[in-house]
């Protein structure tokens, strides 16, 4: 099991968390039958809930709670954040690292698989727990990186050139203060040859208020050119809180893209995805990647078959323009990109 801290990295940067988004990381709800009971959930649910919670703890902003349904089981976002009982049984092919990343990180905090662009570990932490994560198992304290271990990982972009943008991942990314994410990009900025920096987040989502002016000033003045990949896996995730944050991101001067995955009982049918991908584009964002689901333990109920997903694909097709079409990838452990399937 691993216990991830919720905001490490604003404890280093010695700033309280006093605003109104660190609050918000701060007051998740922490506890399963909390989650349970807000949800108008009956004692059904408790066990399952509290079994799951003691493999990966269980993590939702109020903001993320406001959108689900109470006394819905089902409801597509809470499917995402309840612990199940079902997460402690084992399925064979699924397992701790699916990625391996484990084997690819030449410096604390970088990963380095694909030509062209590293994921930077910018935040151990995540500001919600998604019950599908494929970081579920990962060692995320001996990849938070401090800032003179940050130094080391600088050096090693500095010595590559055909290194041309960086990814700041996680956890959450933006889960660090924005103190700590200008320091870095002050730094990388220095670096000639990058070109991009690229943020993999779902914080604009779960709490929207994140998108503050701290953030904008740092974002909105980079020389670097920024793209943001968004994780919303349901047009329910996107309301008028989150499409206003996507406008401040594009005031900024971001480009919006979104993962999602393809998730058993949450967006495994094409009106789902078609809803999915027509409101990202009313939010602004374009629609990026399909990804089938990693094969971490813990997360198999969650598996839709790959014909399965191909009919879907195909049938989505049918309904959107080209532009509003995700590709469909697999993470295959080894390599150098996403695999379409
Ligand atoms: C997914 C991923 C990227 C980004 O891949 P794109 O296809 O450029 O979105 C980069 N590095 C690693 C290690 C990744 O897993
Ligand atoms: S926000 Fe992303 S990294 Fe964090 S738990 Fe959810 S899917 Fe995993």
């Amino acid at each position: 099991m691993i216990t991830r801290s919720p905001i490490p990295l604003q404890r280093q940067a010695s700033t309280p968390a006093t605003g109104a988004w660190q609050a918000q990381l701060a007051g998740a709800i922490r506890d399963p039958q909390e989650l349970c009971r807000r949800l108008a959930l009956d004692e059904r649910w408790w066990p399952g809930a509290e079994t799951g919670h003691a493999l990966f703890e269980v993590r939702v902003p109020e903001a993320y709670l406001a959108r689900i349904r109470p006394g819905d089981p089902h409801d597509p976002l809470l499917r995402q954040v309840l612990p199940l009982g079902e997460e402690a049984e084992a399925a064979p092919g699924y397992v701790a690292d699916p990625l391996e990343e484990a084997d690819h990180t030449p410096r604390r905090g970088l990963i380095h698989k694909y030509a062209g662009r590293v994921l930077l570990i910018a935040s151990p932490a995540c500001a919600i727990n998604c019950r599908y994560c494929f970081r579920r198992h990962f060692p995320y304290e001996e990849n938070a990186p401090s800032r003179a271990q940050w130094t080391d990982t600088l050096d090693y972009l500095r010595a590559d050139d055909s290194i041309h943008e960086a990814i700041f991942s996680g956890g959450d990314p933006l889960a660090a203060s924005d103190r700590q994410l200008a320091w870095l990009v002050e730094r990388l900025e220095a670096i000639p040859h990058l070109k991009r920096l690229r943020i993999h987040t779902r914080l604009p989502v779960v709490i929207p208020d994140r998108i503050d002016d701290a953030l904008l000033d740092w974002l909105g003045h980079t020389r670097l050119q920024k793209v943001m990949v968004l994780h919303i896996n349901h047009p329910n995730e996107i309301d008028e809180t989150v499409i206003d944050a996507c406008r401040r991101l594009h005031d900024a001067g971001v480009t919006l893209l979104n993962q999602s995955v393809l998730l058993a009982g949450i967006n495994d049918d094409v009106d789902t995805l078609a809803a999915l991908s027509e409101r990202l584009f009313e939010a602004g964002i374009l629609p990026y990647y399909l990804h089938v689901l990693d094969p971490v333990s813990g997360a198999a109920h969650f598996d839709v078959p790959d014909d399965a997903a191909r009919i879907l694909v195909a049938e989505l097709r049918k309904r959107l323009p080209g532009f509003l079409m995700p590709t469909l990838v697999r993470e295959v452990p080894g390599e150098t990109s996403k695999t379409p399937l």
